[in-house]
């Protein structure tokens, strides 16, 4: 029997179904040790500190997770950094394979004038400061304006202008960081506008997202119907399904419109962002338009235009990524999810992704190193483990039980420490 060491780093999705497809090519000759080591002292990555509070049903993966982590042979190590006290290099001596897991954490900046004012923000600060994610409770996010402007139009974009718009008394039953239900319900803001740069042809939405808007109780959604006709005309007779799809939802929203709420989201098409305006803070955007330059005067902008890796010593990157060749890094280094191909897909895309890159990592195994594993670098005594964090989760779930919640996060490193027993 070959008994093989395997470390993946990063606890979420592409992790997770990483250390499954490993675990499913288990045989009679092999085996594998999985150690996941994470930075937070949290699991679950963006299912944690991405997916959209009022979005619980997407949260339900994290039940596959935790059988994952339930495997004899997995052990997490949460709130461990590499590339600094643990180098990447001392796991790859140390394990036959590493698998970077890291995702994509940087959000992509416009490059235009303004916007580094106080009020102008990417969602990949905005979205972890809601959810509660430790390294982003002090984000500063002004409220006090009555407009506010999210550019973009992918799925990122739509789940921070649902945040912004819907009545914050709809986040009460959900894990939302307290801190944020609190701003949101002494937020200002009662005008979201979404810009997308393209037709409403191009958006990056998906449909059920769309199909969704409509139910939101409190908010006007206002999409301009003349807009969805000329996106279907663009379109074409044979549209991809896709498409179809979306501006189908679109044209039923743009018929539809509700205008008794004091709360509005509002969709702007072919708005191509040109400057951030104000002396400083954001007072406004100019965007060109086919119709000429526009305003709109607003105090908070939130840009939701794609993310980049952040960078681990001793891992390559180039644009955005970490360099590889479907998802081999070099022999002995992988790399899975967000990191290897972009911020691309859904959660459930990285379970085929993730097992295509485990199926190479397979195929590049040479004999087991038996080296010794990440337990003999270590120098912290605050490492979370797999039941140091189940006693996270058991108190965080029991909090949430008397609001009811699915859970009330705690925001602060120490406090999570406290509640893993350390
Ligand atoms: P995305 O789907 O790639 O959308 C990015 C948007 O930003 C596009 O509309 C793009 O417009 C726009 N953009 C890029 N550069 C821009 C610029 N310089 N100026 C103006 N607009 C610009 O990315 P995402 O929304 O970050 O989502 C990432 C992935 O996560 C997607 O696969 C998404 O479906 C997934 N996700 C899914 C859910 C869900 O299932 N509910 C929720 C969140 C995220 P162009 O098309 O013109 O480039």
């Amino acid at each position: 029997m070959l008994h093989y060491k395997v470390a993946i780093i990063g606890a979420g999705p592409a992790g997770y179904f990483a250390a499954q497809a490993l675990h499913n090519l288990q045989n009679e000759e092999r085996v594998f040790a999985i150690d996941m080591i994470e930075q937070l002292p949290t699991p679950w990555g963006l299912v944690r500190s991405g997916v959209a509070p009022d979005h619980p049903k997407m949260k339900t993966v994290s039940k596959v997770f935790e059988k994952i982590a339930a495997d004899p042979n997995f052990r997490l190590f949460a709130n461990v950094e590499i590339g600094t006290e643990i180098t990447v290099a001392a796991l790859v001596e140390k394990y036959d394979a590493v698998v970077v897991a890291t995702g994509s954490t940087l959000g992509k900046k416009l490059g235009i004038p303004g916007e580094d004012l106080y009020g102008s923000m990417s969602a990949a600060d905005f979205a972890p400061w809601y959810n509660a994610h430790p390294d982003f409770a002090d984000v500063k996010v002004p409220f006090d304006c009555d407009t506010a402007v999210v550019i973009g139009a992918g799925n990122v974009a739509m789940d921070v202008v649902r945040m912004l718009a819907l009545d914050p008394s709809e986040l009460d039953p959900t894990d939302t960081a307290d801190h944020a239900i609190t701003a949101f319900k002494n937020s200002a803001v009662r005008k979201v506008y979404l810009s997308a740069r393209r037709g409403a042809e191009h958006a990056a939405f998906t449909s059920p997202e769309l199909r969704e808007l409509p139910k939101l109780q409190h908010t006007n959604v206002i999409i301009e119907r003349s807009d969805i006709e000329a996106a279907i005309v663009r379109a074409g007779q044979t549209p991809g399904k896709d498409v179809k799809s979306n501006l189908d939802a679109m044209l039923l929203i743009a018929k539809n419109p509700k205008i008794d709420n004091d709360r509005t989201m509002e969709f702007l098409f072919q708005h191509t962002p040109k400057e951030i305006l104000g002396a400083d803070r954001v007072e406004g955007v100019v965007y060109s338009t086919p119709n000429g330059d526009v305003r709109i005067k607003c105090g908070l902008v939130i840009t939701a235009i794609g993310y980049q890796a952040a960078s681990i010593n001793g891992v390559p990157y180039e644009n955005g990524k970490v360099v590889n060749v479907d998802g081999r890094v070099h022999a002995g280094m992988y790399v899975v999810g967000w990191a290897k191909r972009g911020p691309t897909g859904v959660i459930g895309t990285n379970k085929s992704d993730s097992a295509a890159v485990v199926e190479l990592l397979v195929a590049d195994l040479k004999p087991p190193k038996n080296a010794g594993d990440i337990s003999q670098l270590i120098t912290s005594q605050q490492v979370v483990d797999q039941s140091g964090w189940l006693r996270i989760d058991a108190a965080e779930v029991a909090a949430g039980e008397a609001k009811g919640k699915p859970r009330v996060k705690s925001i602060k490193r120490a406090e999570l420490l406290k509640k893993a027993g350390i």
